[in-house]
């Protein structure tokens, strides 16, 4: 029994340790396949980056090159230095999500409906009530009313003061229903695909040529949708009593905005030649802004809110140009290659000041909402 046991034992032992062998071996395998995984898809420096990769000579680390989408994916939730480049566009792309839905449940601020209500039974009232039976919205609305005040020639005074008084609630509803607002929700949709075609634009870029070419073009086009966008809230709610400007200048930037996407999208304007013809064609989208906004202080300048608004579009030229500035200047990294690699770089800084000021101009949306919905045309 107690031999058996021992070579039960001894058995168990020997097994144990070939187990232990095979079990050590595998971990080792995991272990070799882990480091070289490591080594595989360890972040590079600037001079071993293939050409296409090779952007900005003042980051000089923390670069991934030519990982498998599947790395390049979880890399969203790792430090490297396009890191922040994601995180501060796929925010403001949260951050806009949550103002559509907020702005789409927001109940318009209205005029007094009572107010409105008492003011159109006292100008009903003082209407000589033989002239109104040539007037025709009365017609119209007998159809719609009741059966006892459809005889307009009963002289019972009772029923005319009854009548007036449906008349005043059937019409100031109809006079108070809320400005449209696709301008404003075009603007965030705008704005929302800027955000997150960028973001995604950092974060797979650097995974081949083909998909590097591809994510750029989508970038571009999501900034000239924004600028294009930005311009449908002031233009409409600025210009809405009059059409005939407000299709125009609606139209000129939305064939604008058209032209750059094509623009990018062309291989030809690819080349280093047309360089700066890219950069005019989305400098010119965003100067053209100026026009509409001093036309809009020529025909409202007596309106507080065509000045409340002007405030928030000067300041989002403001933060838009400064962003502009880094990102072609690439400062703070010129004067300390190296140092902001990870946290700091310029186009980290430029995607901040471009949330900031599509924020200011959701802030300047919203007062045009009620600007229009208080007072009409
Ligand atoms: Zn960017």
């Amino acid at each position: 029994m107690d031999r058996n046991e021992g070579n039960c034992e001894e058995k168990q032992s020997f097994f144990g340790s070939k187990e232990n062998q095979r079990a050590g071996s595998s971990l080792k395998e995991i272990k070799g396949k882990r480091l070289w995984k490591k080594v595989k898809y360890q972040l590079v420096e600037y001079n071993s980056l293939p050409g296409y990769l090779k952007d900005n000579e003042y980051i000089l680390g923390y670069y991934r090159s030519e990982w498998p989408l599947r790395q390049i994916l979880l890399s969203v939730f790792t430090i490297h230095n396009e890191t922040l480049n994601v995180w501060t566009h796929l925010i403001g792309f949260f951050l806009f999500l949550s103002l559509t839905i907020y702005t789409a449940m927001m109940v318009p601020k209205m005029p007094d409906l009572h107010r409105l209500r008492e003011e159109l039974k006292t100008s009903l009232t003082s209407m000589d009530l033989r002239s109104l039976s040539n007037w025709h919205i009365v017609e119209l609305l007998s159809n719609c009313l009741p059966e006892r005040l459809s005889h307009s020639n009963h002289t019972d005074a009772c029923v005319l003061l009854s009548m007036k008084e449906d008349v005043a609630n059937i019409i100031a509803p109809l006079m108070v229903r809320p400005i449209t607002r696709w301008p404003f929700f075009a603007f965030l949709g705008g704005a929302m695909f800027c955000l997150l075609s960028s973001s995604t634009c950092h974060l797979l870029s650097c995974h081949s040529e083909r998909l590097s070419y591809i994510m750029l073009r989508l970038d571009y086009a999501g900034i000239a949708a924004l600028i294009s966008t930005s311009f449908y809230p002031p233009v409409y709610y600025s210009f809405m009593c009059y059409p005939v400007l407000c299709s125009l200048y609606i139209g000129f930037i939305t064939l604008l905005g058209l032209a750059t996407i094509l623009a990018s999208l062309l291989p030809v304007f690819q080349t280093p030649e047309y360089r700066s013809f890219r950069a005019a064609l989305f400098f010119g989208m965003g100067v053209s802004g100026i026009a509409p906004v001093l036309h809009k202080l020529i025909l409202f300048w007596h309106q507080p809110e065509a000045l409340h608004t002007t405030g928030y579009e000067i300041l989002m030229g403001t933060l838009y140009g400064i962003g502009a500035l880094v990102y072609a200047k690439r400062v703070p990294e010129r004067w300390r290659p190296g140092k902001f690699d990870i946290a700091g770089h310029s186009h980290q800084l430029f995607h901040i000041l471009v949330v900031a000021a599509a924020y200011t101009h959701y802030r300047a949306g919203l007062i045009y909402l009620q600007w229009r919905d208080v007072q009409g045309c």
